[in-house]
């Protein structure tokens, strides 16, 4: 059992100078189509990631900041739930073309403060404001049902209503996909939202802000609530616990998942719950070997392994174990680490020092428990085989067939994404329904669009983003009878 890594490493740059040349960049928090500060004055530091320079400060926001906010949000429900379809569909069409056009920004805001290469800076923002595009045409295509009525007397038909103010809680490893993906949908519906982007990555969360209110988004329907590490426990719980907030979406660690539906019990909300997962990746033995090593590569390796996508154990049959170790090693070793700014880079750092501390505490365990480092070998106590990764690193395990390999990868209480690589029909037919898992790539190592649902079973968490079932978290059914002679 192998592990192969590349870990990164922190060099210096101009990226703050690129940063203070931008419109996009906003240093107060956006509530009410206002920037506003912390009502306590207090501000925290975002950084880049990359060099520890600071890009600047935004609002540290507590309690009566969010309170506040969820209040305006509750206030423009009023209005905005009953806007037509077709009205909600041109703004959101608006803010899309506004996020278009100001793309190049928004990437390079999020590569400074996230740390991500460039192009995947910009692959990541086509890709966010692909759920703008897809929500402002789903808008318009929100059905009814009418139903045959068991009697002569009555008519019977359900609607789809929104259900009012949506509270959206976002991590920083997309730090504008995961907005849009929900912010979208929850717009298209019908709610006002309240945002509260991940701390390390607020400043893009702004500069869409600021584009929404640009594209003439009424005020009130869309807020965001910055606060640090060190407040957000605190603002999560205004979040959940306030009867003027309907539903809670959450994406982020499975810990602060389970606390955060626990909290939401008490107003009996709406919760949508993207957790963490320990994806599976298969490669069986009559695989397309090179497609599985590119796949691993954009799988495994995108973000920086800060996916939770990412395909967290490596299977391999035991037939092309070696072959398949040899050629990821190689095709690792063409990655390159450095600052997500440089050109050619394709290895950002780890978005902060927790994390790079934690992955490489991972590798070290492993490492003391007998993995081959080329990367080393990987048994089932080692915390690298049970944990979510989160980093460049691939643990590599070879299996003897399909029934082994099937239990041990659904030996997890995760259950978001799955991948494998097989060209025998029957058996892709076998592993896709039998992957105890949301979502499963095969012979394909990217899997998301803002077309298709995504979500994860298990602890990995509850509902589905994207497609049309995205809207489904923001809307409630409404049985409508109308009784007659
Ligand atoms: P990660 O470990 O990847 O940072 P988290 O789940 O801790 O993932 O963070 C995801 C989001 O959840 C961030 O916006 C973070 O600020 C927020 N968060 C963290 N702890 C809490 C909490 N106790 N209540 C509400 N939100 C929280």
């Amino acid at each position: 059992m192998n592990v192969i890594g590349k870990l990164p490493f922190v060099i210096a740059t101009r990226l703050s100078q690129q940063i203070r040349n931008m419109s996009l960049v906003r240093s107060l928090a956006f509530v009410n189509n206002q920037w506003v500060p912390a009502s306590s004055g207090e501000t925290f530091e975002v950084t880049n990631p990359a060099n520890g320079q600071v890009l600047g400060q935004v609002p540290d926001m507590d309690v009566d900041d969010t309170e506040q906010a969820v209040n305006v949000a509750f206030e423009a429900f009023k209005t905005w739930e009953h806007t037509t379809a077709k009205e909600r569909s041109v703004l959101l069409r608006k803010w899309y073309n506004l996020l278009e056009d100001n793309k190049d920004e928004i990437a390079r805001i999020m590569t400074a403060e996230s740390g991500k290469p460039l192009s995947e800076a910009a692959g990541e923002v086509a890709y966010a404001n692909g759920f703008i595009d897809w929500f402002s045409e789903e808008a318009r295509r929100i059905p009814g049902e009418i139903v045959a009525s068991p009697t002569q007397t009555k008519e019977m038909m359900m609607i789809r209503r929104p259900i009012g103010v949506a509270a959206l809680i976002t991590p920083w490893n997309f730090p504008a996909a995961m907005i849009t993906r929900k912010a979208g949908a929850a717009l298209a519906a019908g709610c006002t939202c309240v945002i509260k982007p991940a701390e390390d990555t607020p400043l893009t969360a702004l500069a869409m802000a600021d584009l929404a209110a640009k594209a003439g988004i009424p005020k009130g329907v869309i807020n965001v609530v910055t606060c640090s590490r060190k407040k957000a426990a605190e603002v999560g719980r205004v979040l959940c616990t306030s009867p003027q907030v309907a539903g809670l979406s959450f994406t982020g660690s499975t810990n602060v998942g389970k606390l955060l539906y626990e909290q939401c019990a008490s107003t009996v909300k709406r919760v949508s719950l993207e957790l963490g997962g320990n994806a599976p990746y298969i490669v069986f033995e009559s695989a397309d070997l090179e497609a599985a090593v590119k796949g691993t590569i954009a799988c495994k390796f995108r973000n920086c392994g800060q996916t939770c996508v990412s395909a967290n154990r490596l299977f391999i049959q035991e037939s092309i174990f070696d072959q398949f170790v040899a050629k990821l090693e190689e095709a690792v070793k063409g990655l390159k680490v450095g600052d997500g700014a440089a050109a050619g880079v394709t290895q950002g750092p780890l978005i902060n020092d927790a994390q790079a501390t934690k992955v490489k505490q991972l590798v070290e365990d492993a490492v003391k428990k007998g993995a081959k480092v080329h990367l080393g070998d990987v048994d089932h106590s080692m915390r690298v085989f049970n944990e979510e990764i989160f980093g460049p690193v691939a643990v590599c395990i070879p299996f003897k067939n399909e029934e082994e390999v099937l239990a041990i990868a659904n030996s997890t209480r995760s259950g978001l994404a799955g991948y494998f690589y097989s060209n025998n029909l029957s058996q892709i037919w076998r592993v896709a329904k039998r992957l105890e898992v949301g979502m499963v790539g095969i012979n394909e190592g990217l899997l998301s669009a803002p077309e298709a649902a995504f979500g994860g079973i298990k602890e990995s968490g509850i509902g589905r983003e994207g497609s049309h079932y995205g809207i489904e978290e923001y809307s409630y059914i409404k049985y409508l009878c109308f009784g007659h002679d």
